[in-house]
């Protein structure tokens, strides 16, 4: 079921890429990363006001790297699925090369400090993302990201948990205690736009943003939508249900409500380091 949507959502990404390489960022901004909208810290004098979405969306983006499956290709895996399955040197190279150009991960505590409130960010962010809950993720991305103090954001669908090829509940809690987060990408994948009852918020929205705070023991704020897919009626329903941030693809964000539609670009397998390092500073600026 989630396969069948998938090759859309790469053509949707290649195009926005495309778009976004007509812009060429210069490479001053790119070297500046967040340090020039973080002097508008609020002073410590009572309570943090929130910024308004035109403030939001002129703070300079953060890149953040989205990845599914990270193991070497098979004979069996189609063309299309090659897009989401991200060979382990690759996936290795790419990390070396954010390291080197002194790319420092950061997570959606620190995203989300930074765009409501202007929150300073360390030099030159990134944030790395895994979806749907590959195992590989566990065993093959997290010890990786280590050798470089480097932490991720794991978003899960929570019906996969304990099945074979993906994580288990242990797994999940292993990562949280090693500082990663670990937050909701609904149970099991449905878009947000074709929810229409109640009761499917609760299986897709509510129930697994409680089971995984249940493993965790901390609070799974900030979700990531399916395929990427979102619209505006969706925005309120996750406000109700105690999201505070939504990740899309690569779409544009909604002016409106730039918190629920925080941009991210797919690590496509069919990608060189250099060629994704490239995309990531030309999608984001
Ligand atoms: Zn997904």
């Amino acid at each position: 079921m989630k396969k069948l949507s998938l090759p859309l959502i790469v053509l949707m990404s290649a195009l926005s890429v495309a778009c976004n390489q007509v812009e060429k960022s210069t490479p001053q901004a790119s070297k500046d990363s967040a340090a020039s909208t973080t002097e508008t810290v609020e002073k410590n004098s009572g309570p943090k006001v929130m910024a308004d979405a035109a403030t939001i969306i002129a703070r300079k983006e953060v890149p953040i790297l989205c990845y599914h499956q990270i193991r070497d290709w098979t004979g069996s895996d189609s063309k299309g699925a090659r897009d989401y399955i991200r060979p382990v040197e690759a996936f290795k190279a790419d990390l070396k090369l954010l390291a080197d150009s002194g790319y420092h991960t950061v997570l959606p505590d620190q995203l989300y400090d930074y765009l409501a409130y202007g929150s300073p960010l360390p030099s030159k962010p990134v944030m790395l993302t895994y979806d749907d809950t590959d195992d590989d993720q566990f065993t093959i991305a997290a010890p990786e990201m280590k050798k470089y103090g480097f932490k991720g954001v794991f978003f899960l669908m929570t019906v996969s948990l304990n099945r074979p090829k993906y994580m288990t509940r242990d797994q999940v809690k292993q990562l949280v205690d090693e500082g990663h987060t670990v937050t909701s990408h609904t149970w099991d994948h449905h878009s947000v736009k074709g929810y229409k009852t109640e009761q499917d918020w609760v299986t897709q929205i509510e129930k697994p943003k409680k089971t995984i705070e249940d493993i965790t023991g901390k609070k799974a704020l900030d979700f990531a939508y399916p395929f990427g897919l979102w619209n505006r009626e969706a925005i309120p329903e996750l406000k109700k249900r105690g999201v505070r941030s939504a990740y899309i693809l690569s779409t544009k964000r909604d002016p409106d409500d730039p918190l629920y539609t925080i941009r991210r670009i797919i690590a496509s397998g069919y990608w060189s380091a250099p060629t994704l390092y490239k995309s990531m500073v030309e999608s984001f600026h």
